[in-house]
């Protein structure tokens, strides 16, 4: 039988105009519940259990509002804490290979064994800096879809972002309500980086009265 949380996530991620069946849902609550266990024993995030269906799944469920001409493939979320958004991502698109990217070792170990033990079989975990990670030729310019959020200001967002994007491919930055100052002086990184700002989509959280913006940039096709 359908619980309660199972049937507000259904309807949430509805109201954000995506579809969620209930397998997948309950997949994401068992997440949820896994996190909340682990989180007593060490912390890995800030978020209560009773906020985290809104604040960490439906929030980053939003990256789906943002229409894709083509399913991405290849999705990094760059600096994953708990799984955000890499974890929705990946069960609500099993057929992309989703890479959670993390520089804290628990964190990206806790996201990837627990995905694995909900039946969400798409992802791997690499520990390291984004910086780093970015210099790596199996890494460098091969993602269709690179995600992030409450990582860093936009400024270094994208430097960190945009080199991982497959030419042609797409970076969202999952971001909050300071985003106009945000992108004050992101221009030449997005030049240097043959990338442009395609739109920077409002969105509510669904059952909140939060406002998120997703900023989503686009790397030219050479
Ligand atoms: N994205 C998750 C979320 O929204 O719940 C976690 C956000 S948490 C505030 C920021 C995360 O970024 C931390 O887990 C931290 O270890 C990671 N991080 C910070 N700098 C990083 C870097 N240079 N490379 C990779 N990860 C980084």
């Amino acid at each position: 039988m359908m619980t309660d949380e199972t049937h507000v996530l259904i309807q949430g991620a509805h109201e954000l105009g995506i579809t969620l069946d209930e397998t997948t849902a309950q997949k994401l609550i068992m997440y949820l519940d896994q996190l909340e266990l682990a989180n007593k024993r060490f912390n890995i995030t800030r978020i209560s259990r009773s906020d985290a269906l809104s604040l960490h799944v439906l929030d980053s469920l939003t990256a789906l509002c943002i229409p894709f001409e083509n399913q991405p493939d290849s999705i990094l979320d760059i600096g994953t804490g708990g799984g955000f958004p890499g974890v929705p991502l990946a069960a609500l698109i099993p057929t992309a290979q989703v890479t959670l990217l993390d520089s804290t070792l628990k964190k990206v170990t806790f996201a990837h064994n627990t995905a694995e033990v909900c039946g969400i079989h798409n992802i791997q975990a690499v520990h390291e800096r984004a910086e780093v990670y970015a210099k790596h030729p199996s890494a460098k310019g091969s993602f269709d879809l690179v995600v992030s959020r409450a990582v860093a200001e936009c400024k270094t967002l994208f430097k960190w972002m945009l080199p991982f994007v497959k030419s042609g491919g797409t970076a969202i930055a999952l971001k909050g309500s300071n985003v106009e100052d945000e992108l004050r002086g992101t221009a030449g990184i997005l030049e240097r980086n043959s990338a442009h700002i395609t739109n920077i989509h409002p969105v509510t959280l669904p059952n909140t009265d939060i406002e998120r913006f997703l900023v989503v940039l686009k790397k030219t096709s050479s």
